[in-house]
C-alpha cells in the first residue's frame, strides 16, 4: 500500500493552494478531483479587491490578506513558469459628487489610504465617469482556470493527481490515519466547495451559496491595465475580449446560465460603458459562501487529523493563499485557526 501524508478532495483554490502549503512543508499529497467545467473556482472572473467600494467598507481582514497577495501568485507564476496574476487595479466609478466628497475625506484615513487613491479624469470617452473614479490598489485579477490547470499539469511524483470522484463511503477511518482505496494517508482535508453538503463527514457544515452569472462580450474599445467597476466590473481578459459580471442569486442553484441574469448584467454595464459590444459567451456557477461569510477551516470532530478549508464565497482568489497557510500551520505548526474562520463555530 503506497504512503502519503495527505489527501486532499477537491482540486478548485482550496484545494490546489492547500497542495502548495503542503509542498512548502516538505510533505506529500495525492489530490483528488473529478475535473469538472462549471465549478466556482473554474467560472469565477479571479478579481481580487480589498474595498467594498459602493459600500464604503475595506474587506474583510483586508490588510492581512491583500498586501503580499500579487507576490504570493507570483511565486506560483515563478515555479510553474505561466502567466496568469495581473496587477490590473479595479477602477470604481464615482456616481455622484457627494461619493466624490466622501472619497476624497475618505481616501485620507487610516483604514483606506493604503488602498484607494482619488482620480479627478475619466476611465475613457467611452465610459461614462464624469466624477472620476478611485483607483483600489492591491487589486487586480487571476486567471483561475490557466493557474489551476498549470498546477495540476505540474504534480509529479512522490505527488499525484487522481481526476477521479470521491465516494465518502470508501474512506477506511482508522485511529491513526485514513485508507483510500489504495492509498493510506496521515490526514484528509476536504475542500470540495459547495459540495461539501454531499460528505457525510462535512455535512453539518452549514453554507448559503450564491449563484452568479458572466458574460464574455467583444467590443472595440481598448482598455487594458483596469477594471472600470460600478454595479458590475468590466475586465479586459485579451485585446477587445472582456468579462462582465457578476450578480448573486440564492435560488435555482445550478450551473445553467439565465436570460434573466444576462439582462441584469447587460443593464447595468448600459450605464456607464457607452461603446458597441457582442455577447460572445454566458456562464453561470455557485459560490461556496458562507452564513457569516467568513471562511471555514480547521479540524473536523470526527478525527483529529481530518480538516476542511471552504466558505471562500466571493473571495476565493484572496482568501485561498493566506487560509491554506493558516490551516497547514494548524496542522505541521503550532498555530491555532482564528476564531471566526475556524469551524468549530458549526458544532
Ligand atoms: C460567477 C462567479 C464569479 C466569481 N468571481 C470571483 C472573483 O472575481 N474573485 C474571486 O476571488 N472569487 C470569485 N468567485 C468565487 C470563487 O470562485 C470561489 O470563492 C472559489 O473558487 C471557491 O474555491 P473552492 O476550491 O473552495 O471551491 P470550488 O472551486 O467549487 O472547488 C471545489 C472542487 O471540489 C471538487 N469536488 C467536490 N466534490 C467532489 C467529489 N466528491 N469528488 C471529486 N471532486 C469533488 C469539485 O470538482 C471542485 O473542483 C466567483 C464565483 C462565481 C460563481
Amino acid at each position: 500500500m503506497q504512503k502519503f501524508d495527505n489527501l486532499i478532495v477537491g482540486a478548485g483554490l482550496a484545494g490546489v493552494w492547500t497542495a502548495y502549503r503542503f509542498m512548502q512543508e516538505n510533505k506529500t499529497f495525492v489530490l483528488l478531483d473529478l475535473k469538472e467545467k462549471n465549478t466556482s473556482s473554474r467560472v469565477a472572473a479571479g478579481i481580487y479587491n480589498p474595498l467594498l467600494a459602493k459600500r464604503q467598507k475595506v474587506s474583510y481582514n483586508a490588510k492581512n490578506l491583500y498586501p503580499n497577495l500579487y507576490s504570493n501568485y507570483h511565486e506560483l507564476e515563478v515555479l510553474l513558469q505561466e502567466k496568469f496574476c495581473y496587477k490590473h487595479h479595479v477602477s470604481y466609478i464615482i456616481e455622484n459628487l457627494r461619493e466624490l466628497n466622501d472619497w476624497a475625506s475618505l481616501s485620507d484615513s487610516d483604514w483606506f489610504s493604503d488602498f484607494v487613491r482619488v482620480k479627478n479624469e475619466r476611465i475613457s470617452d467611452l465610459v461614462v465617469s464624469d466624477f472620476g473614479y478611485i483607483d483600489i490598489l492591491d487589486s487586480g485579477w487571476v486567471d483561475i482556470p490557466l493557474f489551476l490547470d498549470a498546477f495540476l499539469s505540474k504534480i509529479h511524483a512522490p505527488n499525484m493527481f487522481l481526476n477521479q470522484a470521491f465516494d465518502d463511503n470508501s474512506l477506511v477511518v482508522n485511529q491513526d490515519n485514513f485508507q483510500y482505496e489504495d492509498f493510506l494517508f496521515n490526514h484528509v482535508v476536504f475542500c470540495q466547495g459547495t459540495a461539501i453538503d454531499q460528505n457525510k463527514y462535512t455535512s453539518n457544515i452549514r453554507l448559503k451559496p450564491a449563484k452568479g452569472e458572466i458574460l464574455t462580450i467583444e467590443s472595440q474599445e481598448h482598455l487594458s491595465q483596469m477594471i472600470p467597476q460600478n454595479g458590475v466590473f468590466l475586465l479586459p481578459v485579451s485585446e477587445k475580449k472582456y468579462k462582465v459580471g457578476s450578480n448573486f442569486t440564492w435560488d435555482n442553484l445550478d450551473n445553467i446560465p439565465s436570460e434573466s441574469a444576462k439582462l441584469e448584467i447587460i443593464q447595468k454595464l448600459c450605464k456607464w460603458y457607452k461603446a458597441p459590444f457582442e455577447i460572445t459567451n454566458h456562464v453561470a456557477g455557485v459560490r461556496p459562501s458562507s452564513l457569516d461569510r467568513r471562511p471555514i477551516l480547521g479540524r473536523l470532530d470526527f478525527h483529529p487529523k481530518a480538516f476542511v478549508l471552504n466558505g471562500f464565497g466571493s473571495k476565493g482568489v484572496s482568501h485561498a493563499p493566506y487560509y491554506s497557510k493558516m490551516l497547514s500551520r494548524l496542522i505541521y505548526g503550532d498555530v491555532n485557526v482564528d476564531k471566526d474562520v475556524d469551524v468549530s463555530r458549526f458544532k
